[in-house]
């Protein structure tokens, strides 16, 4: 039996996983949840998976839970996220808050020597340096559940980074693939929302329509795989079969291929070496009959461009890069910025920021605090954006 602790249950990959749990009870069991504030969700997977600690980061929805009377220990906060982070009975930590707030409680089930099936890219991309040297040093087995990274994982087995020529990551393009450069300055909110292939969170659906997504994959690449920029590439391929791929020295290229559907990430990094049957539908090539592949244009995806340039600057600035974004697709969002206004937020802020290096979670998350903070100022003061 191995027990699961989740951070962020709510959420859309808490709830995948949740699923996968519940497919299997034979094999897993949950130990602790965490979400933010959605407590009438959170209720529920009390009452159906029964973990022992549950940690809501929002104090006031922490007092209205506890006043429920539910079979379980009810903490609250930063230091509540931490103790289900740590808990001591828990094998393995799924971390699947979105964004930046993820990154302390994920460095903190590090500490405490869990394994992490890792969904949240934001702490590599802020702090890649510090987890995988924390993560090495306490034998903790990092198990991407990013999509792209489970296929670069499923196709490495194992192998020798010496016989990898290239990792080759896949992008739907997101819900504007088809849209013109110029149409994009006008998009709404509602209309980059809308994904063809994937059921995701808001923000990573924005992330992917703008390709920051993929920018934002490729630090976690960098970081996961140990593979340096220039061996990471990125195409486009929008029927999202084909997740990733691994060229080899000898010009070989394995690909992994499954159905768009997080339950098959989330089930091969709980159940890994193993895999689970009955997971996912079959993979119907003959009913799907095309797969087509495209480069990015690097002019209509200014984000991608910039993750890569963050990636080769170091130091903090994808820490930077990352806090900018979080803060412009809020504000597209919310209807304050246009649709590339994004990108230009993001450029700006990275001008003004010198790089940093970083050496404690502590330093990497003031320069994620100070750049938040000087990008909420430039889109207030609305500085040619
Ligand atoms: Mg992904």
């Amino acid at each position: 039996m191995k027990y699961i602790s989740i951070l962020g249950s709510t959420g859309s990959i808490g709830r995948s996983t949740l699923d996968v749990v519940s497919q299997h009870p034979e094999l897993f069991r949950v130990a602790a949840l965490a979400a933010g504030s959605n407590i009438k969700l959170l209720e529920d997977q009390i009452h159906t998976f029964r973990p022992e600690v549950v940690a809501v980061y929002n104090d006031a929805s922490a007092e209205e839970l506890k006043k429920k009377n539910l079979p379980a220990e009810i903490l609250a906060g930063e230091q509540g996220l931490a103790a289900v982070a740590s808990f001591d009975k828990t094998d393995m930590v799924v971390s699947a808050i979105v964004g930046s707030p993820g990154l302390l409680p994920t460095y903190e089930a590090i500490k405490a020597g869990k394994d992490i099936a890792l969904a949240n890219k934001e702490a590599l991309v802020m702090a890649g340096k510090l987890i995988m040297e924390e993560a090495s040093s306490r034998g903790v087995s990092i198990i991407p559940v990013d999509s792209e990274h489970s296929a670069v994982f499923q196709c490495l087995h194992g192998r020798d980074m010496k016989e990898v020529k290239k990792v080759i990551l896949t992008a739907s393009g997101g819900s504007l693939r088809t849209r013109s450069a110029a149409e994009l300055e006008n998009i709404t909110p509602a209309e980059a929302l809308k994904h063809p292939n994937w059921d995701m969170g808001r923000k990573i659906t924005i992330d992917s329509a703008t390709l920051m997504n993929k920018g934002l994959e490729v630090i976690e690449a960098r970081w996961l795989f140990d593979v340096p920029a220039d061996r990471i590439g990125v195409i486009l391929h929008p029927q999202s079969i084909v997740h990733s791929m691994v060229e080899f020295v000898d010009s070989s290229v394995i690909a992994q291929m499954s159905l768009p559907d997080m339950k098959g990430p989330i089930s091969y990094a709980l159940s890994y070496p193993d895999r689970l049957g009955d997971v996912l539908p079959a993979l119907d090539l003959a009913a799907i009959q095309e797969l087509t592949f495209e480069k990015p244009d690097h002019e209509k995806y200014p984000c991608l461009s910039l993750a890569f340039e963050a990636l080769r600057a170091g130091g903090t600035m994808p820490c930077v890069l990352n806090a900018a974004n979080e803060v412009a697709v809020d504000a597209f969002l919310n209807e304050r910025i246009a649709f590339t206004g994004i990108h230009r937020v993001v450029s700006r802020i990275m001008e003004s920021h010198s790089v940093e290096d970083y050496s404690t979670v502590e330093e990497v998350m003031e320069a994620s605090d100070r750049a938040r903070k000087e990008t909420e100022e430039m889109i207030m003061e609305k500085i040619k954006i």
